[in-house]
């Protein structure tokens, strides 16, 4: 049996974005802990604007005693708290224009912030027992039970190779390097080759193929790329002093095409993503071209944006002109993983399920699974080994059913943007336009909708209850109901 006499746990945390930097913030109160964060970048840096919160997103911050700092910053100004509904929804792909539907959530109201905002409160959240490591890209990672002992090793790009972690966070993002040793590890429980098994994705390919990102099979390009971009209000504002965008937090639907549009920054600029189906739209497929991580890469100019629009209502043209530095970016999901830990390996965020950005889920997921990991590190003992494997295996039962299922729901939310969902065959739609569409297409739109966005609300206060839920088991030591009883590597 291994245990740590007079040695601390030894903690490494792959990836510094959202996920990663909450993971250490959670671990801020583990003096036992010797804590590595590696990250592939020269400095920590926030991509893209604006992110949508959640009531369950601020009990974490209130867990991490970042909840008062965070309504400081962005209370200065906030029109966001006028915001009423949640999310309005129009019929935009011709100069009629029209509002189909408005989201509302007495319970549940989202919070728009800028990332860099979040970004810079976990970064002042640093534990101070918490080496971080820049420049530090990993590439490869393997458990081992050899002369040395047992653990995990890390090989990063600068030639560095570290060993000796009894716990390794993935938390490296969409092309997670940890992911694939999660992914070879689960397929040799099963046998199966889990990454290509499908598990429950329809596809809305190319030719109805499911297309792969590169050589690997694990991420999906969902035939769906995006615009982003941003709008001073000032600029806005200037000309048209009444645009929706202004203060409403607003999905502009048409057909294969759909854009996004709120408030952040204490309403001081105004988000835009404006997401269009390559194979449907008569638009190039973007995929090859655009898989870049920076910026800079995939800037593009404001007409080609404007012009991927034609006759849309004359708000959304407006809106459009205006964009700042508009990038263009492929929107890619994951085939739903099998497990999100083994023995040693624990996968969070988009590691484990990058999902479509339609549900406004996938930074919130990230920070609820990096809380819980944390939290569950934080509270156990760790004497064995099988104590390690205990916790992953808890947080796996709690977060791994819950990632795939909001990942799923996600992608078929797009789908119902657009009017391309199986519930509302887009054939049926008689005219190019969605505007044509019927009652009854605008009615199976308005329960989709209501379905898909009960998310926020359904799972509202239920963090701590997971947390207790985990608690439970651990003290339980429910293994044979946990998947750890699938967990290969080192039996003690
Ligand atoms: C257009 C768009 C809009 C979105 N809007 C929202 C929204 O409104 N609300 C919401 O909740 N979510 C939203 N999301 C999703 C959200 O951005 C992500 O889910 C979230 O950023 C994931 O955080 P993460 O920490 O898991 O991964 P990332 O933010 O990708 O961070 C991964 C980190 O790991 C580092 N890294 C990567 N590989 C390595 C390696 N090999 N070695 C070391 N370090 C590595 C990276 O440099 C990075 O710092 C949106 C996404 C998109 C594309």
């Amino acid at each position: 049996m291994h245990s740590f006499p007079g040695r601390k746990l030894r903690v490494a945390i792959v990836g510094g974005g959202i996920g990663g930097l909450t993971c250490a913030a959670a671990l801020k109160d583990c003096d036992n802990i010797e804590l590595d964060l590696f990250e592939a970048a020269a400095k920590f840096i926030a991509i893209g604007a604006g992110i949508v919160t959640w009531p369950r997103t601020w009990s974490v911050f209130e867990a991490l005693g970042l909840n008062e700092e965070m309504l400081e910053r962005i209370k200065k100004m906030d029109p966001c708290e006028e915001v009423f509904p949640a999310w309005e929804f129009r019929l935009s792909d011709s100069k009629g224009g029209r509002k189909i539907h408005e989201l509302h959530y007495r319970d549940a109201t989202p919070t728009n912030l800028h990332r860099q905002q979040l970004l810079d409160l976990l970064l002042e959240h640093l534990p101070f027992h918490c080496q971080v490591h820049f420049g530090h890209r990993l590439v490869s990672c393997r458990e081992y039970e050899d002369r040395r002992g047992c653990g995990v090793e890390l090989h990063f790009r600068n030639g560095v190779t570290l060993d000796g972690y009894d716990i390794v966070i993935g938390a490296d993002g969409l092309k997670s390097v940890v992911r694939q040793t999660v992914i070879a590890q689960s397929r040799s429980w099963t046998g199966l080759d889990a990454s290509v098994k499908d598990l429950g994705f329809s596809s809305s390919m190319t030719n109805g193929e499911q297309c792969h990102l590169g050589r690997r099979h694990d991420i999906l390009y969902t035939g769906q790329s995006a615009f982003r971009g941003l709008v001073p209000r000032e600029k806005l504002a200037a000309l048209y002093p009444n645009h929706r965008a202004l203060r409403t937090s607003t999905i502009y639907c048409g057909k294969f095409k759909h854009i996004v549009v709120y408030p952040i920054s204490n309403g001081e600029i105004v988000n835009v993503v404006a997401f269009f189906a390559d194979s449907q739209s008569g638009s190039p497929v973007i995929l090859e071209t655009t898989g870049s991580s920076s910026p800079q890469n995939n800037q593009v100019p404001t007409d080609a944006v404007v012009n991927m629009y034609p006759g849309w209502e004359d708000e959304v043209v407006d809106l459009l002109k205006m964009l700042e530095k508009p990038t263009i970016w492929p929107i890619l999901d994951l085939n739903p993983l099998e497990t999100y830990a083994t023995s040693r390996i624990a996968l969070l965020g988009d590691a484990s399920h990058s999902m479509s950005p339609h549900l406004g889920a996938g930074a919130c997921t990230a920070i609820e699974d990096a809380y819980i990991l944390g939290s569950l590190i934080s509270r156990s003992k760790f004497n064995t080994l099988i104590d390690i494997k205990r916790v992953l295996a808890v947080y796996n039962t709690l977060r791994q059913p819950y990632g795939n299922e909001i990942m799923r729901w996600a992608r078929e939310m797009g789908e119902f943007y657009e009017f391309d969902s199986q519930d509302i065959q887009v054939d049926e739609v008689v005219d190019s336009l969605v505007n044509e569409a019927t009652e009854e297409h605008i009615s199976k739109f308005r329960k989709g909708t209501e379905k898909y966005w009960s998310w926020p609300v359904r799972a509202a206060g239920t963090i701590g209850e997971d947390l207790r839920r985990g608690q439970e088991m651990l003290d339980e030591a429910k293994l044979g109901d946990l998947s750890c009883s699938r967990m290969t590597g080192i039996n003690n």
